[in-house]
C-alpha cells in the first residue's frame, strides 16, 4: 500500500505500526518526530513519543497524523538525548487514546518505556494470567502485556528481566525500549516485522524501515537480526541472541505493499523488489493490451516491471489526489462511485479507446477496483485487464497487520474468473505464488506466506489447545473458570 492512505484504499490490508529510537542527541525527541513523518505510511490512527534526560521520562501522545499530534510546544517538552516513537493502527485493541503507545510506566526499578510493531498471539492467555496474579491493565493493548512481564519478573537486571518477559510471548514483535538512560531494540526470533539500525554522527537509531533513517540522515548500518536484542547506553551498541533459533519467516507483504518503495526493508529494495514482481507477472500472465497503468500510488513499481517485460507501454492513466481529507459531505447517489472519484480521477487521452492493462498489488475485497473497472470504462477503454503482483489473499494476518476477517476476503468467496466479472474486467490475473517465491531471490523459503498460503509458522490461536482443556487439570484450578 506504500504511501495510499485507508481513506484511499478502505478495502485493503492496512498497514501495521511503525516505530522509531533515537540515543545520544540533546534533539533526539525532535529526530524521533521526523523519523515518525517519515513512517506516517505506516499508522496514522495516532502517534507518540516519549524521551529522556537521564533521570525522568516524559512522554506526549494523541490521536491523528504526526503533524496534527505534535506542536512546536509539545515537541518542547519532550527534553533529553533519548527518545522512542511510534505511529499507529489497532492491530491489537481498541484505537482510543490510551492505546496509543510508547506506553511509559514506573515500576519498582524506575521508568520503563515500549513502541511495538506487530502482534503476540498467546496475548490474551498471558492477560488471563496476571490478570489471576493480581495485574491490572490500564490498554486493551497486547504490548502492555510485556511490560506486565518485565516488571514482574525475578531476574535481577533489567536486560535479563526483558529478556525473561520476552521468553513468554509468541508472535511478532519488532520492539524499541527506553529506560531513563538506555535504548533497547529486540526483534522478534521469527523476524516477521523489519527493524533497522543507522547511525548519526556519535547518535544510534533505530527505525522500522530505512526511509525514517534517510530523512534525519542517519546512515544505514544494517537489519536488526531476527532474535536480536540491541542494547543501546553510553557505552555503544551490545548485540545479545538471547532466545532460541527460529527460522527466519520475513513479511512477504512488506515487501508487495506495506512498506515504503525507497525504503530497504529485510536487505532488500522495496522498489526492485515490487519491479521484479511486475516482470514475473507480465512473464506468467500476458495479454495484448496498448497501455499499462498503475493503479497509484502502490501499484506503480509493478505497472513499470509489468511495461519493461511486456514493451507495452507505460502511462499515468488514474491520477491520484493528494489532497483528499476524510470528508464528511456524500452527494446524492447521482454521483457513482463518489468516494473513488474524490481519489483517482481518469486520463482520458490515455484511456479511450484503447485495450487497458491495469496494475495493483494487492485484491482484498474487491470494492475499489471494481470501481476503478467502471471508471475506466466510462472514459472510453476499449478493454480492461488486470493483473496483480501478488496471489489471492485467502486469509487473515495474526502478525500485526490489520486485515479484514477471512469471510471478507474476496479470494474466499469466488474464484479468480468469478472475482474478475464481478469487478467487470476482461481478464484477471494473481501472480502465482511460485512467482512470488522465485521473486524472493536467494531468500527463498524465508518469508512468511500466511495469508497467500494459510500455513502459518506461529500457530495464530495458541489458546484452541487450551480451550479445549478440562476446566480443572492436576489439582489446579484453571483460570479460565
Ligand atoms: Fe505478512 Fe501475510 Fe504473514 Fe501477515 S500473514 S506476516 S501479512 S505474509
Amino acid at each position: 500500500m506504500t504511501s495510499d492512505t485507508p481513506a484511499l484504499r478502505p478495502d485493503g490490508f492496512r498497514d501495521e505500526c511503525g516505530v522509531v529510537g533515537v540515543f545520544g542527541d540533546t534533539e533526539a525527541a525532535n529526530l524521533a518526530y521526523l523519523g515518525l513523518h517519515a513512517l506516517q505510511h505506516r499508522g496514522q490512527e495516532g502517534a507518540g513519543i516519549a524521551s529522556s534526560d537521564g533521570k525522568l521520562i516524559r512522554a506526549y501522545r494523541g490521536r491523528g497524523l504526526v503533524g496534527e499530534v505534535f506542536g512546536g510546544a509539545e515537541l518542547a517538552s519532550l527534553l533529553g538525548h533519548v527518545a522512542i516513537g511510534h505511529v499507529r493502527y489497532s492491530t491489537a485493541g481498541e484505537g482510543s487514546l490510551r492505546n496509543v503507545q510508547p506506553f511509559v510506566v514506573r515500576y519498582r526499578d524506575g521508568q520503563l518505556g515500549v513502541a511495538h510493531n506487530g502482534n503476540l498471539v498467546n496475548a490474551q492467555i498471558l492477560r488471563e494470567e496476571l490478570e489471576d496474579r493480581g495485574s491490572i491493565f490500564a490498554t486493551s493493548s497486547d504490548t502492555e502485556v510485556i511490560l506486565h512481564l518485565v516488571a514482574g519478573s525475578g531476574q535481577g537486571t533489567f536486560i535479563n528481566r526483558l529478556v525473561d518477559g520476552l521468553m513468554r510471548v509468541e508472535g511478532a514483535y519488532s520492539l524499541v525500549l527506553m529506560t531513563e538512560d538506555t535504548m533497547v531494540a529486540v526483534r522478534d526470533p521469527w523476524g516477521f516485522r523489519p527493524l533497522v539500525l543507522g547511525q548519526r554522527g556519535k547518535s544510534w537509531v533505530i527505525a522500522s524501515e530505512t526511509c525514517a533513517l534517510g530523512l534525519i540522515g542517519a546512515e544505514y548500518i544494517r537489519e536488526v537480526e531476527p532474535g536480536e536484542m540491541l542494547i543501546v547506553d553510553r557505552d555503544g551498541v551490545q548485540s545479545l541472541f538471547p532466545f532460541p533459533r527460529r527460522p527466519r519467516r520475513a513479511c512477504v507483504f512488506e515487501h508487495i505493499y506495506f512498506s515504503r518503495p525507497d525504503s530497504t526493508v529485510f536487505g532488500r529494495s522495496v522498489y526492485d523488489a515490487r519491479i521484479v514482481l511486475g516482470r514475473l507477472l507480465a512473464e506468467e500472465n500476458p495479454v495484448e493490451a496498448d497501455v499499462v497503468i498503475p493503479v497509484p500510488d502502490s501499484g506503480v513499481p509493478g505497472a513499470l516491471g509489468y511495461s519493461q517485460y511486456s514493451g507495452i507501454p507505460y502511462a499515468l492513466g488514474l491520477i491520484r489526489s493528494h489532497y483528499v481529507g476524510r470528508t464528511f459531505i456524500e452527494p446524492s447517489q447521482q454521483i457513482r462511485d463518489f468516494g473513488v472519484k474524490l481519489k483517482l480521477s481518469p486520463v482520458k487521452s490515455v484511456i479511450a479507446g484503447k485495450r487497458v492493462l491495469v496494475v495493483d498489488d494487492s485484491l482484498v475485497r474487491g470494492t475499489t477496483l471494481r470501481k476503478v473497472v467502471r471508471m475506466l470504462r466510462e472514459s472510453g477503454a476499449a478493454e480492461v485487464h488486470l493483473r496483480i503482483t501478488a496471489p489471492p489473499t485467502i486469509g487473515s494476518c495474526y502478525y500485526g497487520v490489520d486485515t479484514p476477517t477471512r469471510e471478507e476476503l474476496i479470494a474466499t468467496r469466488m474464484g479468480v474468473p468469478e472475482i474478475g466479472e464481478f469487478l467487470g474486467a476482461d481478464s484477471l490475473t494473481y501472480l502465482s505464488i511460485n512467482a512470488l517465491r522465485r521473486a524472493e531471490g536467494k531468500d527463498q523459503g524465508r518469508f512468511c506466506e500466511g495469508c497467500f498460503t494459510g500455513e502459518y509458522p506461529v500457530d495464530p490461536h495458541p489458546d484452541r489447545l487450551r480451550r479445549q482443556m478440562p476446566l480443572f487439570v492436576e489439582g489446579e484450578k484453571s483460570s479460565e473458570v
